[in-house]
């Protein structure tokens, strides 16, 4: 066993103070029932606790890490933006770049604002699709999570799953009334919804590849399928891709499947480590938002100069060096090595893995959407979690989330990785 006895000692401290002891709930180690390693530093593949424990890191801050930790061109472009002054609430001209870059790599968008994180990117969305189509109903799908926002926590996916809150307490009922809930993948349920309320949805907004159930790769069919019935009904389609986005390809999920959504939200990958949030669309869209037309949306610290040179020299690394092929690689070895390790000690499970995320269910499968993720063993997930933990592996602590490769991910990682593997089974 590690020595944990400072992570535990500032824990204690931590929960006289902070509720629950984290600033977000899933860090707790709540479900997986072990006290949460508190993190010193981070290095490429690598991270350090407290008491000196090093871990190969598959979570990447959830997702945005994928040059891995403390990058040296992102920490250099800090460095020299964090001299010439860390906010203004102005325009700069590094934003327009970052506007610039986006629209130039995510196929859909003309135009793009910044927002500070996800969250915001999803609720400003979905304000956005109602101001456009004047309509007030959403449909989103079970166990995929679109932030914190009111009208998004109907059974919801990532942590609210993860604890069992996926309908939260303080949400207004009359906020949740205008979401609609169907499950993932099933087309017949969003045009049985269509059907009976015709001209009554603003948006679709669905996670193209899903994250927070656990990965569920969209059916064959499934994101065409809503383009059209979004395209007939008059809806917006909204394509939630904070996690997909500069992770499947340099335009996300839409440019590895092919299909446009109206509306895109982003987040994680585009800040580079730091607190950034993106939504975009066509100028026709876009141009509904203050201060050129009447849907109002703000923020003192958006485009922040920090976040905007973190984020613009990330964009930059993935567009010369197209790490694309690579984390493929990386990730399928990763996965065909568990795979084999599982078959061989005959323990049931299903793995889900779209390029780089992926996650390991113990069910025997398929898993299509959270109704099926529900059903995987959580005891031996938390049981395989904290094995893993011990050696030197940090996952997610949830069966509901994602593995991250990321390009810092070597040959000799994968190996000791696969190591821990079989010695946790
Ligand atoms: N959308 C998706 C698909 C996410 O995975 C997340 C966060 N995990 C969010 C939105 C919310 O982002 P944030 O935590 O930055 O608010």
């Amino acid at each position: 066993m590690k020595n944990n006895s400072t992570s535990e000692a500032l824990f204690e401290k931590a929960q006289a103070v902070i509720p629950g002891g984290v600033n977000s709930p899933v860090r707790a180690f709540k479900s997986v029932g072990l006290p949460p390693r508190f993190i010193q530093s981070g290095s490429g593949s690598k991270i350090r606790d407290v008491d000196g424990n090093e871990f190969i890191d598959f979570v990447g801050s959830w997702g945005p890490l994928i040059l891995g930790h403390a990058h040296p061109e992102i920490v250099d472009a800090l460095s020299d933006a964090m001299r010439k002054g860390t906010s203004f609430g102005a325009p700069t001209r590094q934003e327009l770049e970052m506007a610039q870059t986006i629209a130039d790599m995510v196929p859909s968008i003309e135009k793009v604002r910044l927002v500070n994180s996800g969250t915001e990117a999803a609720m400003s969305a979905i304000r956005l699709a109602r101001g456009v189509t004047g309509r007030e109903k959403i449909l989103k799908f079970s166990g995929c999570y679109h932030g914190h926002s009111d009208g998004l926590l109907a059974r919801a996916g990532s942590g609210a799953a993860t604890l069992s809150v996926p309908d939260s307490q303080g949400v207004p009922r009359n906020v949740v009334q205008q979401t609609v809930v169907v499950p993932f993948n099933d087309l017949q349920a969003v045009r049985s919804e269509i059907e009976d309320n015709p001209n009554r949805l603003a948006a679709i907004i669905v996670e193209p590849v899903a994250g927070n159930m656990g990965v569920v790769p969209p059916n064959p069919g499934f994101l065409e399928g809503l383009r059209k019935l979004c395209t007939r009904d008059g809806a917006l389609l909204i394509f939630d891709e904070v996690i997909t986005g500069f992770r499947l390809a340099p335009g996300g999920a839409q440019e590895y499947y092919g299909v446009t959504p109206d509306i895109t939200c982003l987040g994680k990958i585009i800040g580079g480590g730091l607190p950034v949030g993106a939504f975009g669309g066509s100028s026709d869209i876009m141009d509904h938002l203050a201060p050129v037309g009447g849907v109002y949306q703000a923020g003192t610290l958006s485009g922040n100069p920090l976040a905007v040179a973190a984020g613009l020299a990330m964009l930059k690394i993935l567009k010369r060096d197209n790490p694309y092929p690579e984390l493929e690689a990386k990730a399928s070895r990763l996965t065909d090595g568990l795979k084999q390790i599982l078959d061989e000690k005959k323990v049931v499970h299903t793995i889900n893995r779209v390029g780089s995320m992926f996650s390991l269910f113990f069910h025997p499968g398929p898993i299509t959407c959270y109704e099926e993720a529900l059903g995987a063993d959580r005891t031996e997930f938390s049981r395989f979690f904290a094995s893993m933990l011990d050696n030197g592996v940090y996952l997610a602590p949830s069966a509901f989330e994602a593995w991250f490769v990321n390009v810092t991910h070597s040959d000799a990682d994968i190996d000791a990785t696969l190591d821990a593997v079989r010695g946790s089974i």
